[in-house]
């Protein structure tokens, strides 16, 4: 499967003139309708792996990583895990020098697998169970990010049969990403964090400092996600010093590390908002080193924690039409082979997308078009306000961009559907990371 490039001015593939591009890094349109990602065909990947199928073009995803290092230099960029994880993608994030979040003991595992160093993996979670904790301290994980005191209880319990933890506490700075509310976890009254307002963050502090087993790395928070003002990483950053301050003239000592969380919102159709890293970066050194400056405390290292702005764009779901019915739904009604099993952010947050007919060119104009699922719920749509080629039948393949964040972490087996597998490209080679799921798998586990 090599790279085929077409003499003469290519295609544009939709927004990526605008510079604002939902596509892959490499992804390339063709003369004859197909596109192409790491020099691979997708009508190639889908004829040799099926559909629907999961796409990842490995250089976008370290071109992220790159992006962010250079961005944060002085600083850690840790990628969480949970928007994508399979050992492949442990193994980039190591290369890159990335740190890694994980927030379960089954997330630790597949870093394990893939032989992610435990010194740089932080354990997250607002209900860790004791599997999860005994897990994180088994295998060295770094930090600990404590989310309430019935957790830090149990880790000085833990503790005191080995190893001396080294905990952040999560804080809630009271500030709103404005985000949808299924992702907002800055602000008093959603179920993350110890709140600053209330004195309980100071109080976790106490209580995590009065344990002689246990140790304080540092304060972490994490306003939400797909944030796409820069002033609200701003202000989390002014208020954590505010209690990097408090901290300090509490107990004679400030821990080292700010944690600020990810978030940064990324372009899921042409022409949407998205943070730029470097920008970032510069205005967050410049607000924390003002607020030290203001509080006389020495600056932190600061960590920040990207999961979707690493892969989202890397990824494309790659279907295949199965039915059309025409004039439903103000348009074509075109329905494919996958759905909310392996994309649900549409139903959980009214997440758009665009999508592409590849593989052939299209004949008859273009038609305003929904793209559903092929689920047993009338909320299973995938694309909705879609344009499509007037003659789009069934056998067509459709490619959805933007879907490397939190599908493949979130498919399901919803209808006893088996979930699409992952296939990571590169240079003109396909390499399977995730198999499909198959009958044998769903069976397996049915005992009764
Ligand atoms: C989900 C999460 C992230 C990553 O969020 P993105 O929106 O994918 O960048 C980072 N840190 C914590 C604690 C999270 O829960």
């Amino acid at each position: 499967m090599a790279a085929t490039r077409e003499r003469g001015p290519a295609p544009v593939l939709d927004g990526a003139r605008a510079g604002r591009g939902v596509w892959p890094a490499t992804a390339h349109p063709h003369a004859d309708g197909d596109v192409s990602v790491g020099g691979v065909r997708l009508t190639a990947l889908a004829e040799r792996f099926g559909t629907p199928l999961h796409v990842v073009d490995e250089d976008d995803v370290r071109r992220r990583c790159r992006a962010f290092r250079s961005a944060f230099h002085d600083g850690e960029v840790a990628y969480a895990g949970k928007a994508f994880l399979c050992r492949a993608m442990a193994r980039w994030a190591a290369e890159e020098g990335l740190s890694l979040d994980v927030c379960s003991a089954g997330e630790l595992a597949v870093a394990r697998a893939a032989g992610f160093p435990g010194e740089r993996t932080l354990m997250h979670g607002n209900a860790k169970t004791p599997e999860d904790l005994r897990a994180a301290l088994g295998h060295g994980v770094g930090r600990i990010v404590v989310d309430s005191f019935h957790e830090i209880t149990r880790l000085a319990a833990l503790a005191s049969e080995g190893a001396r933890p080294r905990l952040m506490v999560r804080v809630t700075p009271g500030v709103d990403g404005r985000t949808h509310a299924a992702v907002t976890t800055g602000t008093d009254g959603q179920k993350f964090g110890f709140s600053l307002a209330s004195g309980a963050a100071t109080e976790a502090v106490r209580r995590v400092l009065g344990q002689r087993g246990l140790a304080l790395a540092g304060l972490h928070c994490h306003i939400g996600s797909q944030i796409t003002d820069p002033a609200a990483y701003e202000e989390a950053a002014r208020r954590m010093v505010g209690l990097l301050a408090a901290v300090r003239a509490e107990h004679g000592a400030a821990p080292p590390q700010l944690d600020l969380g990810g978030g940064f919102g990324v372009a899921y159709r042409p022409g949407d908002p998205e943070l730029d890293p470097a920008a970032v970066a510069e205005r967050l050194r410049r607000a924390v080193r003002a607020a030290c400056a203001e509080h006389r405390v020495p600056v932190p290292r600061l960590t920040v924690e990207p999961g979707r702005a690493i892969v989202a764009r890397a990824g494309t779901t790659v279907y295949r039409v199965v039915s059309v019915k025409h004039g439903v739904a103000g348009g074509l009604l075109v329905a494919v082979d996958g759905g909310m099993s392996d994309n649900p952010r549409p139903g959980l947050y009214g997440a758009r997308y665009t999508v592409r007919l590849v593989g052939r060119r299209g004949a008859g104009g273009d038609r305003a078009a929904t793209v559903v699922g092929r689920h047993c719920e009338a909320g299973d749509v995938l694309v909705r306000d879609a344009r499509l080629p007037a003659d789009v039948r069934p056998g067509d393949l459709l490619a959805v961009p933007c879907t490397g964040a939190y599908h493949h972490a979130m498919a399901s087996n919803y209808n006893l559907v088996r979930r699409p597998p992952v296939v990571a490209v590169r240079r003109g080679r396909a390499r399977l990371l995730v198999r499909r799921e198959t009958v044998h798998d769903l069976l397996a586990r049915d005992v009764g």
